[in-house]
């Protein structure tokens, strides 16, 4: 009998009751290896209900106790790494050590939440006025969801839940449909670590879950991770409906390479980058912009044999397998279909992985890695996200066209500029449009205690993941004036009471 995943509410695992479900594939084997239950309206509102009524104690609990459950969740996260990181790259397809990464950069967040009451704090102002103090108090907003994609399933649910209940909210998460294993096991592991019952919530489903949880009046703010146009979508209709929203979307992130870097480096963070993980990470660099002739053809030299060696496998051959297959059918059917459109458009294929069969694996979703060279605006490998195990090559003749390139492309996630001179990386930095920035680093995720966000279509709302801002978005600020009339303190006997 196939496996059956539903959903985790009020503590603990519930089957589904919709009758709705969505297959789960292992995209090493091609097979089916469970159904995740796709929640009803009802089911939906229950959930919440339950979160409701958890949230005003957990709200009122004080934030060192809250932190604490954060130093538990920790602990047991680096105890079930290796179990973790199984039921992830079973369900995802990346190898071992890149789902421990995944786990790692969710942990990360969890310790920075354990400093919970210093982020909790809020200001006072003695003597704003005569008599009059004045004060602010950060508090919880209720009951908050987080939508998540299937490319980073322990991390990103962990970025979302950890600051939203770490300040006192209760939370619903709608987790990807694609690997729903790992987010139900992080919520176990939260109960473990003391966080009490309906607090965290996994609801699974699909549009009509999420549709569900942007029209619901007890929900009070939506976090998402995932494709720009469910982001922008998700963000106008949680808009539309008075909740604080932020959504993070697709991206498109070039390396420009200047002829001073050294290309030995380039070449091996640009193999990294672009290929890790199958290509499917927002932060995965898909266009590489060499500028001048010269540095485009030694790169191209450069990276030639080392795409070809690239060493693609399942998770289950061993730790040195360089990525796996894509998440599932279609998806590698998406990712072959531009590449068809990139050949027949002009550009160079100079590696060509489409037709990659793993042996023993034929069913599974793998693809080789592909490299083209001669890029152009126009072409839909350019302009649209891939997601896949796709490198491009865009010639640029000087460096202000490299930077206009990045600069003009509608995404603006990630970047990075490979160089050995200061002022031009500098340079770089300050005018470049794109929330974060490299250099000579060729993926530079924020750690948990800066902030993490695309600008233009990456990303819709104001602030940030992670970090500070998360606590922001998660909270509210109260501001209270306050002035007392004198009254005790004149009636008071100070003196020693005599007998005159
Ligand atoms: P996706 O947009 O297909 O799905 C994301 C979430 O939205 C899932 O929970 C899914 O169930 C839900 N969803 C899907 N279709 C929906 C619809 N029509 N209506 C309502 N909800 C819907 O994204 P994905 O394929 O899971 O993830 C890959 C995408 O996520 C890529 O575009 C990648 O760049 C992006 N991503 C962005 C960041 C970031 O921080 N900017 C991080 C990771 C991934």
């Amino acid at each position: 009998m196939t496996k059956q995943i539903g959903h985790f509410i009020d503590g603990q695992q519930v089957a589904g009751t919709s009758g709705r479900t969505a297959d789960v594939y292992n995209p090493a084997t091609g097979e089916v290896q469970a159904e995740v239950a796709l929640a009803s309206q009802s089911e939906l509102d229950k959930a919440v209900a339950i979160a409701k009524a958890a949230q005003p104690q957990w709200a009122a609990t004080n934030p060192q106790k809250r932190a604490r459950v954060f130093m538990n969740f920790v602990q047991l996260l680096h105890r079930d790494m290796d179990k973790l990181a199984e039921a992830l790259s079973r369900e995802h397809g990346k190898t071992l050590p890149d789902a421990k990464g995944d786990v790692i950069r969710g942990l990360e967040v969890a310790e920075f939440c354990i400093g919970t009451p210093h982020m909790m704090k809020g200001e006072f102002s003695e003597g704003a006025g005569p008599g009059i103090d004045m004060y602010s108090m950060p508090q919880a907003l209720g009951v908050v969801a987080g939508i998540t994609p299937f490319n980073f399933p322990a991390m990103i649910p962990m970025w979302k839940f950890c600051p939203a209940i770490a300040s006192g909210n209760s939370f619903i998460l709608k987790p990807s449909e694609r690997d729903p294993s790992v987010p139900i096991m992080l919520a176990e592991l939260m109960i473990e670590a003391g966080l009490p019952k309906g607090i965290l919530n996994v609801v699974n489903g699909d549009k009509e879950t999420v549709d569900g949880i942007l029209d619901h009046q007890d929900i009070e703010a939506v976090g998402f991770v995932g494709s720009t146009p469910i982001a922008e979508y998700i963000y106008t209709r949680g808009c539309a409906n008075g909740k604080r929203v932020q959504c993070f979307g697709g991206a498109k992130n070039h390396m420009i390479i200047m002829p001073d870097a050294d290309l030995d480096q380039v070449a091996d963070a640009l193999i990294g980058a672009g290929y890790g993980a199958a290509g499917e990470r927002c932060m995965a660099i898909s266009v590489a912009v060499p500028v001048g002739e010269e540095t485009a053809n030694r790169l191209i030299d450069k990276l030639t044999p080392r795409v070809e060696a690239l060493k693609i496998a399942p998770y289950s051959s061993g730790d040195d397998a360089d990525f796996g297959p894509l998440v599932t059918k279609e998806a590698l059917q998406r990712v072959k279909n531009y590449v068809d459109a990139g050949v027949e458009a002009g550009a160079d294929l100079i590696v060509d992985g489409r037709e990659f069969s793993m042996q023993g694996y034929e069913n599974g979703f793998f693809m080789g890695a592909c490299l083209f060279d001669n890029v152009t605006k126009d072409m839909s490998i350019y302009r649209e996200e891939i997601f896949g195990p796709v490198l491009s090559v865009f010639r640029a003749k000087t460096y202000e066209e490299g930077l206009d390139l990045a600069m003009s492309h509608e995404y603006g996630n990630g970047v990075s500029i490979y160089t050995r001179d200061g002022d031009a990386a500098r340079d770089f930095a300050s005018r470049i449009n794109i929330g974060m920035v490299g250099v000579n680093v060729p993926i530079p995720v924020p750690l948990a205690y800066y902030t993490f966000g695309g600008w233009k279509r990456s990303g819709f709302g104001d602030l940030n993941q992670h970090g500070a801002d998360a606590f922001k978005f998660y909270t509210r600020t109260k501001t209270v004036t306050s002035r007392w009339p004198s009254g005790i303190k004149d009636g008071a006997e100070f003196s020693i009471p005599t007998m005159n």
